[in-house]
Formats: structure tokens, sequence, C-alpha cells
């Protein structure tokens, strides 16, 4: 397998990444304005498929922290009681302007993240759609008015905002996960205050500048960039003004924020960890199955939460759904996400590569074999070959864990009972696929299956109007959807004496 010029290319090309980088904001936004750190610190932003430092970004302090959490608390009253209507056409605004916007946005991610910039441009698609679906939602989010059984009382039930939040948000869909607790947070009525990933500051500050250029008022959106999480997260969450988190990422760090939210009895919602199973029956079309197995597992690399951890395969077409897959992922091109014949990009850094290659070892020297790829790319940047394992064990740590990166272990199983017993033994419960031509089949397996999402002969489902979210260690709550907005509202219960 070859991977392709690993120098993200032509002059013109490199003037363009120059000339976004020099339009995106390196600062920190509190309360409307972009600054410096507090001690002048910044950390360095790189690229992975070439390891060259793209630009240095702002590292809040503490104190930084603090005076975000002042910004948002000071803009909860006044954001609160602004109309629906205003607060809906801001996101209708941003909509328009991630669009009218989107060449750089897809190059910013391309650039920071590594993803083939046709990726980009589906997540630019996929996260700006919560801003338009959450600016229909905001004023649609109805309370109750009705007489009590006993008719001594009316009751009049209002959905309030919670209050001022902070966001948390991982490295692998830059925009998206911003996007996604942004836009419910600002049609409830929600001041913020976003911690980007230190990996992917980039794209997060460009969309912020996109949320004030819609007419966002200064802070209700303070987004604080650092590479040293806790320092910024600890003063904020132990401040009584704080009234919820949101957090995506890993189970380990979710679990930690869990605790010290029990401190101040926060609202939490937590996107945490996979390990998503994808089920092929005998009666699968197999088409399908293998167009899914390509989207479920190789889309951005194989680092989502929701990509597909093990392919489950009936014995009966094992042999064949293999030959079909292996054929698909030996003829992808792996290289600089900017160059549009490319595949399959880098992965995040050499933590994250390293880790799938452990994972790939650990397989191999358990009894794996190796199908396709299995080794690192060489050179500068983080590559790794689309992999494809089989006759896994099940104790293989790849099986077990999630991978987060391009490597597909195929496992057989030989009915039903059996398929449900591997596909629900994690501890996780996020994303889960199925394929089979049986719709009575698709419907049992999504009964008996502990997963939040199902994908029935698709490997892609995530949708803004789709409730998104995990069982299990997989998380808590739900984005998108009706769902999404209730994560940021409250209930309050007016009783009134029956007149
Ligand atoms: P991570 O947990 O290392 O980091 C996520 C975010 O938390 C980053 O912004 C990071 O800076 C911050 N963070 C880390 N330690 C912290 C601390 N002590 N206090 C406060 N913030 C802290 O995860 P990651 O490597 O960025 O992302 C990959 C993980 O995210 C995978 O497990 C993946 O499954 C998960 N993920 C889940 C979803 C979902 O919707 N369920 C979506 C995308 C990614």
């Amino acid at each position: 397998m070859s991977i392709l010029d690993k120098d993200p290319a032509s002059a013109p090309e490199k003037e363009r990444a120059a000339a976004v980088l020099a339009r995106t904001p390196t600062g920190l936004l509190i309360n409307g304005q972009w600054q410096k750190s507090s001690d002048g610190s910044t950390f360095k932003v790189e690229n992975p498929a070439t390891g060259e430092i793209l630009t240095t970004v702002a590292s809040a302090t503490a104190a930084d922290a603090s005076a975000a959490m002042d910004a948002a608390a000071h803009a909860q009253e006044s954001w609160a009681r602004t109309p629906t209507r205003v607060r809906a056409e801001i996101l209708r605004r941003a909509f328009d302007l991630v669009h009218e916007r989107s060449e750089d946005l897809a190059l910013l991610m391309t650039l920071e993240m590594g993803k083939p910039l046709a990726q980009a441009h589906g997540e630019v698609v996929y996260g700006g759609e919560f801003l338009r679906w959450f600016s229909e939602e905001a004023v649609r989010d109805y309370g109750r008015y009705a007489p009590v059984p006993e008719g001594n009382l009316r009751m009049v039930v209002t959905h309030k905002p919670v209050g001022p939040c902070l966001l948390i948000t991982p490295w692998n869909f830059p925009l998206a996960m911003a996007t996604r607790k942004v836009a419910p947070a600002i049609a409830a009525g929600c001041t913020m205050i976003l911690k980007p990933a230190a990996l992917t500051p980039l794209t997060a500050n460009y969309f912020a500048q996109i949320m004030i250029d819609a007419g966002l008022p200064a802070g209700v959106l303070n987004v604080i960039p650092t590479d040293s999480a806790a320092t910024v997260s600890e003063p904020i969450m132990s401040d009584p003004r704080l009234r919820k988190i949101s957090f995506t990422g890993s189970t380990a760090v979710g679990k930690h924020l869990m605790k010290v939210a029990a401190e101040n009895v926060l609202r939490t919602s937590m996107e945490l960890g996979g390990n998503g199973p994808l089920l092929v029956f005998e009666d699968a079309d197999l088409d399908k199955a293998v167009a899914g197995a390509m989207a479920a597992k190789m889309r951005n690399m194989g680092e989502a939460c929701t990509a597909a951890n093990r392919l489950l395969v009936h014995e009966s077409i094992a042999e064949e759904f293999v030959a079909r897959l292996a054929q698909q992922m030996s003829a992808l091109t792996l290289g600089s996400g900017t160059d549009d014949r490319v595949d399959v990009g880098p992965l995040i850094d050499a933590k994250a590569r390293d880790s799938v290659e452990q994972l790939v070892s650990d397989a191999v020297a358990r009894g794996a074999e190796v199908v396709v790829g299995g080794r690192r790319g060489d050179g500068p940047g983080y590559f790794y070959e689309p992999t494809l394992l089989r006759n896994v064990p099940a104790e293989a740590r790849v099986i077990g864990e999630e991978i987060f990166g391009p490597v597909a272990p195929v496992l057989t199983f030989s009915d039903e009972d059996e398929a449900v017993a591997l596909a629900n033994s994690t501890e996780y419960g996020l994303a889960s696929y199925v394929f089979t031509e049986d719709f009575s089949r698709g419907l049992r397996i999504g009964d008996r299956i502990e997963f939040g999402l199902v994908g029935v002969n698709v490997g892609v489902i995530s949708n803004a109007a789709a409730p998104f979210g995990g069982v299990k260690q997989s998380g808590l709550g739900r984005e998108g959807g009706a769902e999404g907005i209730a994560e940021y509202t409250t209930t309050q219960y007016l009783g009134i004496e029956d007149p």
C-alpha cells in the first residue's frame, strides 16, 4: 500500500492553507473579545500529515477560565430573556455563514486533524445542520398549562435555560462536536464556555468568529483553548454559577468529570467512547454490508466513537465478506488529506498511531491473521495502513478496546443468539450496525441489542434531527433531535390558585 506524497502540496495549496490560517483567530474569546492568555502562554498546533507546526494558539490559564465564567454568568440573565425568535435567527445566520465559509472550515479541519478534504466537507454539512435544526427547534420548545386533577390549581409548566454551561469537545470532529453542543445551548437560552481539544482548536475558534458575525451577543459563547485542560476545567466546575457540563471524549475522562460534577450537583451530558459491533447475517445483501462496513470503519480513519470496532459475520458468508472487504480496503489510498486522491489520512498523533500498532501486534501475537495492511506508514506524519484482521480471538485487545484507527477485526458467529451475545459483550453501548434483508430480524435485533444507535443496512446514521447518544459506559444524555434541547433546559412548575 503506497503513501502518497506527504508534503501537503503544490504552491497554490500552500498559499490557500496560509490564507485560511491567517483568517483564523488564535486567541481566547472572552466576553466578545479575542485576547491573549493572562500569562501570554501559547501552544502549538500541528499538521498530523507532515508533523509541521501550523500556528500557535493562546493557552488559557485558570485566571482566563474565571474571566470566561464571569462573562458567561453576567450574560445569562439577558440571554435567557432574549426572545427565542431572535436566538433562532442568530443560529440560522450562523448556518448560512458556515456554508459560505465551508472551504475555509473544511481545509482547517484537514490541516489540524488530518481527515481527507471530502470528509471535512461532509463534516461541514453535518456540523452545520445542528445550527439549522436548533434554529427550528428553538421556537418550538413548548411547556403546558392544565388544571390539576383535583381542580383547585392551574399548573403552568415551563422550560427554562439550565444556565451557564461548560462544553468540552474532542479532536476527531472539530466542527460537529462544537455545533452539536453550542447550537442547542443557544436555542435553550444558555450561556457557555467552550473548551476545544488542544489538538484541534483552530476550527472551534473559526466557528466562534462565525457566531460573532451571526450576531451572538458578547459573553454568550466564550472559547478557551488550552493545552492544560484540568487547569481551566477545575476553577469553572467549582464555581457555583456553573450549572451544567456537556462533555464528549473518552470514558476515563468522562468518569472523572462526573465525580467532579457531583460536588456542585451539575447537570451532565456525557458522550463517551464506543466499541461498535457490525453484524452481518447470512441473509444480508453483501454489497450493502461491505459498503456499510467500509463507511462505518474507514470514515474519519476509524477515529469515530461510532466506528464499527468489531465486524461480526455469520460463518456461512464470512469468507466471501472478507474477500470483498479486503478488495475494497486494499484499493484505499493513504496520504495527506489535502490531496484529493487520498481516502485515508494520518492518525491524529504519534500516540494514536502507536496505540493502533500495539493493538494489531497484540492480535497477531494471539493468532490473528492479517489479510490487508498491518503496518505503520513511514516518514513524517502519523500514518497507519487500513488493516483487515481475521481469525481474531475474542480475548484480543482489539476486540475489547476502542480501536480509534483504520483496523477491522472480523469474528464469526453461528446463530442469532450468539451474534447478540457477542455484540452486547462490551461495557460500551453507543453505535451498532445490523445487515439483514429480513425486516423482522432487523427489528428483533434492535430490541435485543444494548446500544443507543442502531443502523439497519446502513453504515452512517448520525443526523441532526435524531437523538445521538449511548447507554452503559458510552454515556448519558442525547445530542440532536428534539431530545437535544432538553439537555439544556430545566422544568419549572407554577401552581396557581384556581380562579
Ligand atoms: P479525551 O477524553 O482525551 O479528551 C476529550 C476532551 O476532554 C478534550 O478537550 C480534552 O482536552 C479534555 N480533557 C482531557 N482531560 C481533561 C480533564 N482532566 N478535565 C477536563 N477536560 C479534560 O478524548 P479525545 O482523545 O479527545 O477523543 C476521543 C474519545 O472521544 C474517544 O473515546 C471517542 O469515542 C470519544 N468520542 C465520543 C463521541 C460521542 O459522541 N460519544 C464523539 C466523539 C468522540
